[in-house]
């Protein structure tokens, strides 16, 4: 990590044009993290059935605890890399830590599942937020094209989610579970490699906190960073293979959160920074409920794609399952480097909509998408199958919802954080997907009928009732957020 011959701050965000050059390295190595989790993630239900012998409703809890895991330990990272590790050697350990986990399940796929898993979920939690961290770090204050790099860097997230999800749940179900968690690693071996060749462009951005230390001192620090990392295996572990410890996991990890962010917020000198950490924190819950809802995806709206949903898409025949897991990040790669054009455009005619509103109007569209899955009642048969296109549909507008408070989410977050509280609320945001995947877990398993023999007709009518609630639901938070963003835009000072 020298800095011979590397740009300086300032030269990287005085860049010209819409993008800075150095997005690119992040791009891509972000591309290849996601295709290495979200392969991961794409074969983990089916694996556990097939080769751990869980049942589904295992496996479904089993899920569930690891996503909330991967995403609560962001947080964990996010501190770390603010005070000992910088993002730089952040990325680096956790992208190591990953392709050991996805190792480990490769060569050893039954044995070593629980134990590659916990890896994998420390191994995020030290990649994730910073490398969005860094992202942010490309820009100068006040700089109108952020929110559109967020975009083009959300594109490639999806890039990798698309491509790991279809992949490696194809390896794993044609050939081999080896083989599926394998391809994640060499991925993953590639994205650390994009970022080892590229990150000298990154100049001082994600360096250590700790330069005033001398090599030894900063050495130890480090020492203890990756010696809680070890020690933290057996926690994880434990935890993962009981899943009554989630509970308990996520009423603990909350509130540690907020007292451990009260701590920081109250050592903030300036009432500005103050201010805005608070403003931060708001769009921090309300992503909470977002993500609830939005997370249906990978639950009930999996089984209701499964059961109630026709084979016809735009005159193609194809399995709604496919539609389900891929249209999503299909429809992000399209419109998301669009969006980021549409802000800029705006923002030279002075007509942006400000973050506030941007997240307003993404729970309006979440609200309208679930509408849409509530109304594909009125396209159903007397058997209870409807229609896949009418379905898809919902899922576009679901993606304009996602646009608009996702990257954009990401963006505000570092924004409005102090330099030396970036990665911590990073990874803040990200422990909100946490909470927003373990409540979608919840919500879902309300919708779906306790009846086992109910007919498809019946729970047809089941999942569409759950989805009108969450279509009002989410139209109240938007119209909330849009009342009081007066209010939030104050504590943002001059942040937009
Ligand atoms: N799909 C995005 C990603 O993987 C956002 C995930 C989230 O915050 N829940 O980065």
């Amino acid at each position: 990590m020298n800095n011979t011959s590397a740009p300086t701050l300032e030269q990287i965000q005085n860049f010209e044009g819409k993008y800075p050059p150095q997005l690119w390295s992040l791009f891509f190595t972000e591309m290849w993290e996601r295709f290495c989790f979200y392969g991961m993630r794409g074969v983990l239900a089916i694996f556990m059935v097939n080769m751990l012998g869980l049942t589904d409703v295992e496996s479904n809890l089993k899920y569930g605890a690891i996503q909330a895991f991967v995403y609560a330990f962001t947080f964990i990272g996010g501190i770390f890399a603010d005070k000992v590790l910088g993002f730089k050697r952040s990325l680096f350990f956790g992208g190591i830590v990953m392709i050991l986990g996805n190792l480990l399940i490769a060569f050893s796929p039954k044995e070593m599942f629980y134990f590659g898993i916990t890896l994998s979920i420390i191994g995020t939690g030290f990649f994730k937020p910073n490398i969005s961290s860094m992202v942010g770090d490309l820009y100068k204050d006040g700089d109108s094209r952020r929110d559109a790099g967020f975009g083009l860097f959300y594109a490639g997230i999806n890039i990798g989610a698309f491509l790991g999800g279809a992949l490696c749940v194809y390896l794993g179900k044609y050939y081999s579970w080896s083989y599926a968690f394998l391809a994640a690693a060499i991925v993953m071996i590639i994205g650390v490699g994009t970022f080892l060749f590229t990150q000298k462009s990154l100049g001082p951005i994600g360096d250590s906190p700790l330069q005033h230390l001398s090599a030894s001192a900063r050495l130890r620090k480090e020492a203890l960073v990756y010696l809680f990392s070890i020690l933290s295996i057996p926690l994880i572990y434990t935890m993962i293979r009981n899943t009554d410890y989630t509970d308990y996991f996520m009423y603990t990890i909350g509130p540690l959160a907020i007292i451990y962010f009260l701590y920081e917020w109250s050592k903030t000198a300036s009432k500005p920074a103050k201010n805005k950490l608070i403003a931060a924190f708001v769009f921090i819950v309300f992503s909470i409920i977002f993500w609830a809802f939005f997370e249906q995806s990978g639950g009930s709206l999996s089984l209701f794609a499964e059961k109630n949903l026709n084979y016809n898409l735009l005159g193609m025949n194809i399995d709604p399952n496919v539609v389900n897991n891929t249209s999503n990040a299909f429809f992000v790669i399209l419109f998301s480097p669009l969006l980021g054009l549409v802000w800029i455009w705006l923002a030279d005619k002075k007509i942006e909509p400000n973050t506030v509103i941007k997240f307003g109007l993404g729970f309006l569209f979440l609200a309208a998408a679930f509408y849409v899955f509530y109304a594909t009642r009125f396209f159903a048969d007397e058997k209870g199958i409807t229609s896949l296109n009418v379905f898809t549909l919902a899922y576009l507008i679901i993606t304009f919802g996602e646009l608009c408070l996702s990257p954009i989410g990401l963006s505000i977050i570092t924004k409005l954080s102090p330099k030396k509280m970036g990665g911590m609320m990073m990874g803040m945001w990200f422990l909100a997907s946490a909470y927003g995947q373990y409540v979608a877990g919840l919500l879902g398993a309300g919708m779906s009928s306790p009846d086992a023999d109910a007919s498809l007709p019946q729970k047809l009518m089941l999942y569409t009732d759950g989805y009108k609630q969450l279509a009002i639901y989410a139209l109240i938070a938007g119209i909330l957020l849009i009342v009081i963003s007066p209010l939030i835009r104050k504590l943002m000072h001059e942040v937009k």
